[in-house]
């Protein structure tokens, strides 16, 4: 694969202007956009400090945005990670990538730090610094509506400002939070929003070739029952699984000691349904929006939010629920973590946590003070500082999603590898295991799933080069998406060859984290998974992971993946795929 639709736009952020410089977008990784791209662009810069004035932060669409073709509307924002010290990306929905594609970008590096708190505005592929120094302490609700800016902005808010590790990325309408700490990134560059709008028409090469796949990707999209059918996805939204999650004893409950939570009827996504009579929002170019607002403008949870925000930490108040999601995304903190910290402070201090003490902790959170201060650095650094590591339901320092593994073994093995810590979507394990698609495995048993990994961590690796949703694997794959690529670009795209560069975008991820320090050590569960049993069901029983076979699934993973004993990549596998790496 070499195709290399659009320039890139490098933004060097110098005193309080953007000196910004076009260039063109050569595809090292095999692809031209989203994760592939930005990988690319922070291996050069592997050895320095998040906070490095030289260090990018990363802005990409993808080959198929601006086009027609459903679920693939998404961008990538991409940095080192404050939060992970992991290299680290997070699908953006809202309107960016139409953005990009409307400026004739194929995405946007940042460099450099602004004097003061300032704005980027990239209209049409010119950026302009704003100095902004008193919208600090702004929510991000606020930040959006001052702005009126017509395409996408990206923004803070004050969690960024305290230094908080959970600081997030505040993306879309009425918005949604991309995690990893990815806030700090952007105050790191003291920029308070990033706000991109293009008006051009997007050019396919082949229009005719791009509506027939469209047609087919729509065909097998509406025929899926998890993402079209009465109780799918695009019915009730992402939380529409936490039913099926807590009936297979997989719903982390009171911070992962227990796996069914009790009050899980009245705060499911029928209840939401019923209480706040939601409106759909999603993404551009997607017929089946996942997302949910409230009639009076109020983001509704996704599913890792809500099932945090109510079985982790023991909340069977589904208002309170509402209530900490959307103050997190106003704060600028991810709710999934802000969650998750909440429930190891509880199981540290012993403290129950009312409704009230849960809100009052996430605004502390949000705006650093006191105990929220401390746990705002997130669960593994507050659990760390208490004397109690264990306590911290995180891998590489990410907290983990509202999937417990031990109801899912390859979902435990990918949340152990993955290279941005513990993620659900790196691999999207729970498509095999628990929605039984495309093909139904045991899900108590380790045997052929280092493979299945190593093919599905290629697959999404590439799914985020394009930039696709990862709900399209429910309905699709990479078969039906290289005739549509193919006809955006007018370059020839295998299903073979895109899955192998999803090989090189994930091997280079893995020589940034091996040059940041990171080997089999962090390739590893929270320990409580290997000592005590989840909640059983009416016939089966969730037993401890038997560690011995997760090594051996793990060491079978490094062998296919071509790493070594110890978890770092080798110098041939690296050449192999066009990479270089020295030890
Ligand atoms: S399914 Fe949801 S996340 Fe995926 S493209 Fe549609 S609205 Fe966006």
């Amino acid at each position: 694969m070499s195709v290399s639709p659009g320039d890139i736009l490098r933004v060097r952020l110098e005193a309080t202007t953007a000196h910004p410089e076009r260039t063109a977008n050569p595809s090292a990784s095999g692809f031209p956009g989203g994760r592939g791209r930005a990988v690319m662009e922070l291996l050069p810069y592997a050895h320095l400090p998040f906070d490095h004035p030289d260090m990018p932060l990363c802005l990409f669409g993808g080959p198929l945005s601006g086009t027609t073709v459903p679920l693939c509307g998404r961008s990538i924002v991409a940095a080192i990670s404050p939060l992970t010290g992991t290299v680290f990306d997070a699908q953006a929905g809202g309107r960016l990538a139409f953005a990009l594609a409307g400026s004739g970008l194929a995405g946007v590096v940042v460099a450099g730090r602004a004097d003061v708190p300032s704005g980027l505005e990239i209209v049409d592929g010119q950026a302009v610094l704003r100095p902004c120094p008193d919208w600090t302490a702004l929510g991000a609700t606020d930040i959006a509506a001052r702005l009126r800016f017509p395409g996408e902005v990206l923004r803070t808010g004050p969690a960024a400002w305290t230094g908080a590790a959970l600081a997030g990325v505040v993306a879309g309408r009425p918005g949604h939070v991309l995690r990893g700490g990815l806030g700090l990134c952007l105050a790191a560059k003291n920029l308070v929003y990033v706000a991109v709008s293009g008006s051009r028409a997007v050019h396919v090469a082949d229009a005719a070739g791009l509506s027939l796949a469209r047609a087919d990707l729509m065909r097998l999209t509406a025929a899926s029952p998890a993402l079209a059918g009465a109780h799918g996805l695009s019915r009730f939204g992402t939380a529409a699984l936490m039913d099926l999650t807590d009936s297979l004893g997989m719903t982390p409950t009171q911070n992962f000691r227990a796996t069914r939570f009790p009050g899980q009827k009245a705060v499911n996504a029928p209840a939401l349904a019923r209480g706040y009579a939601p409106r759909r929002t999603g993404c551009r170019a997607c017929h089946l929006p996942c997302g949910r607002m409230a009639a009076d403008g109020t983001p509704l949870p996704d599913l890792d939010a809500l099932s945090h925000f109510t079985a982790l930490v023991d909340n069977p108040d589904l208002k309170t629920a509402v209530a900490a999601n959307a103050r997190c995304i106003d704060l600028g903190l991810d709710p999934v973590s802000a969650a998750s910290v909440l429930a190891c402070h509880a199981e540290i201090s012993g403290e129950p946590l009312s409704p009230s003490r849960l809100l009052a902790l996430v605004d502390d959170m949000g705006h650093g003070r006191g105990l929220g201060r401390e746990l705002a650095r997130g669960a593994a650094a507050y659990a760390r500082g208490a004397g109690l590591p264990g306590a911290a339901m995180a891998v590489k320092g990410l907290e983990l999603g509202a999937f417990d593994p031990r109801g899912a073994y390859g979902l435990a093995l990918s949340y152990a590898v993955s290279t941005r810590g513990g993620c659900h979507l790196r691999a999207f394990g729970i498509s095999h295991e628990v929605l039984r698609k495309p093909v139904a495995t045991d899900r108590f048993d380790f045997a052929g799933k280092a493979r299945i990994l190593f093919q599905a961590e290629n697959v999404l690796a590439a799914l985020d080069s394009l930039v696709a949703c990862p709900y399209l694997t429910l309905a699709a794959s990479l078969e039906e998406l290289a005739p549509a690529l193919c006809a955006a670009t007018g370059h020839p795209a295998d299903p073979g060859e895109m899955a192998r560069a999803g090989e090189r975008v994930v091997y280079a991820e893995r020589i940034i984290n091996a040059r940041r320090g990171f080997a089999v050590d962090q390739d590893d569960l929270p320990a409580r998974f290997f000592t005590e049993p989840g909640t059983p069901g009416e016939d089966f029983a969730v037993p401890p992971i038997d560690r011995a076979a997760f090594l051996a699934a793990r060491a079978a993973y490094y062998r296919i993946r071509g790493l070594t004993a110890a978890g770092l990549p080798r110098a041939d596998t690296a050449r192999e795929l066009g990479l270089a790496w020295t030890g």
